[in-house]
């Protein structure tokens, strides 16, 4: 399955000490195979290979001291956004009652994730919650979703098998209105394949309930057929998120990798298993831990910038206890580092998401533009003056400005920048110096 395939790719690759046009081209082949095996949607495959070829053979990954590591955060990182980077919450943010429809084809697990959402929404929303079935084509439909209402300790308004589908939804939600449900969760029947009759009732249902959640269901086990139904859905019914079940089973991923890419709509939740807890917000980056098939392999990565950059501290550390200089080469390596760090949107990304929005304003990306400059000045610099910066007077700085494609002033700058680390390297006591540094990487 994909995840052994792709974690074998990842096992050789971290014995590679570096990345070549062969190891690379091979790897995307892996990678590929390892897609199209899982059922991933042939679109979305060669959208996926293209762009991790494209960063693996980017500065990020060849200039790094650990490529495959670094290539493992790139397929990572590329796995994440196809599934739509970061979670889509439900969004119930109207007068109440908010209303969920749910979609999908017989035996996605509608009923089923309808009284997992329902348990969900009491629990962990503290929501009042009502449910109604508008499957009147198996009287046995709708005393399922009694059954699991009641497990999940929601109110169930009954219908029955000879009133119309929109008829039962409109009663609903009047109940919903009078009787102050923050949520109404309408299940509806599905058939065996895409029907038009069952098409024209969903649009229907819709037309009449504008709710704000149209969730469509749909099993993770189908693969390929489960993103061509959802396209059928979404051609009829604007939805917004899609409910992928039965994730507990051995599905082969490529629903999941293919879903968000195909239709536009996230994935909100998973279905792990048929007990009415087995319900998990979706987060693409945990489902792109699964994939890869190692639940810590963000963590992974982190650990071995950060070895090497203890490493380097520690180098440096020894270097300057000998009474030797901080120079523009140990500066060059700080910078360096922070790169590596992810930079500052790595470290953005990791902040919930409401402290993103908000960080949203700032530009990022100028900072981070920022240490690339000043690396590509100190790149632009003979040995000789990044080992003796006092050498640089005002004709060298006019040369080292122009390799690099700044004006002079940046040059300057970078000097005095320089100048105020140094200082602060000679006042520092020796021993703590490895300590302090790792600090400031905070
Ligand atoms: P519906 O026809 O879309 O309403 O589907 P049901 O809710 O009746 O579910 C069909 C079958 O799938 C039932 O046997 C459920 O127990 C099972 N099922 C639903 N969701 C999951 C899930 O996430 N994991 C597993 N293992 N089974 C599930
Ligand atoms: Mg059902």
């Amino acid at each position: 399955n994909l995840s052994q395939r792709l974690s074998k790719v990842v096992k050789t690759l971290r014995g590679e000490a570096r990345l070549t046009e062969a190891n690379t081209q091979e790897m995307l082949r892996e990678i590929r195979v390892a897609l199209l095996e899982a059922d991933v949607a042939l679109p979305v495959v060669r959208d996926l290979v293209a762009r991790i070829k494209e960063k693996a053979l980017g500065q990020e990954v060849v200039g790094s001291l650990t490529p495959g590591q670094a290539l493992v955060g790139v397929v990572h990182r590329e796995l994440t956004a196809i599934m739509g980077g970061q979670a889509a919450e439900l969004d119930l943010s109207v007068r109440p009652p908010a209303i969920v429809l749910m979609a999908g084809l017989q035996g996605a697990g509608k009923t089923t994730t309808v009284g997992k959402l329902a348990k969900w929404l009491k629990e962990n929303k503290k929501k009042k919650v009502l449910t109604v079935s508008c499957d009147v084509y198996r009287p046995a439909a709708i005393e399922q979703l009694r059954t699991v209402t009641g497990q999940a300790g929601a109110d169930f308004f009954p219908s029955t098998a000879d009133q119309k589908p929109v008829d039962i939804a409109n009663a609903a939600l009047q109940w919903a209105r009078t009787h102050y449900h923050d949520v109404l969760l309408v299940d509806t029947a599905g058939r065996l394949a895409i029907d038009e009759q069952m098409m024209r009732e969903i649009a229907e249902l819709h037309r009449q309930l504008q709710p704000s959640e149209t969730l469509f269901v749909v099993d993770a086990m189908q693969g390929q057929d489960a993103v061509n139904t959802a396209k059928a859905f979404r051609e009829v019914l604007p939805l917004t998120g899609v409910v992928l079940t039965k994730l507990d089973g051995d599905s082969r991923g490529g629903a999941a990798l293919s879903v968000k890419a195909v239709t536009g709509a996230p994935i909100k939740f998973a279905g792990v298993g048929e007990k009415l807890t087995g319900l998990e917000a979706f987060h693409p980056e945990r489902m792109a831990n699964r994939i890869l098939g190692m639940g810590d392999i963000v963590s992974l990565v982190e650990e071995a910038h950060k070895a090497v950059d203890q490493e380097e501290a520690q180098k440096l550390a020894a270097k300057l206890k000998a009474g030797n200089r901080f120079d523009l080469n140990d500066f060059a390596g700080q910078l360096g580092q922070m790169s590596r760090m992810g930079g500052l949107s790595g470290l953005l990304d990791k902040l919930p998401a409401q402290f993103q929005q908000a960080a949203a304003g700032a530009d990022m990306s100028k900072a981070e533009k920022q240490v690339k400059r000043m690396q590509a000045i100190i790149y632009s610099m003979t040995p000789g003056e990044r080992a003796r910066p006092e050498l640089i007077k005002a004709s060298r700085k006019r040369r080292i400005a122009t390799g690099a494609g700044v004006p002079v002033q940046e040059v300057n700058r970078l000097l005095s920048q320089f100048d105020q680390m140094q200082s602060m390297m000679k006042k520092m006591q020796k021993g703590g110096l490895a300590k302090m540094m790792r600090g400031m990487k905070g």
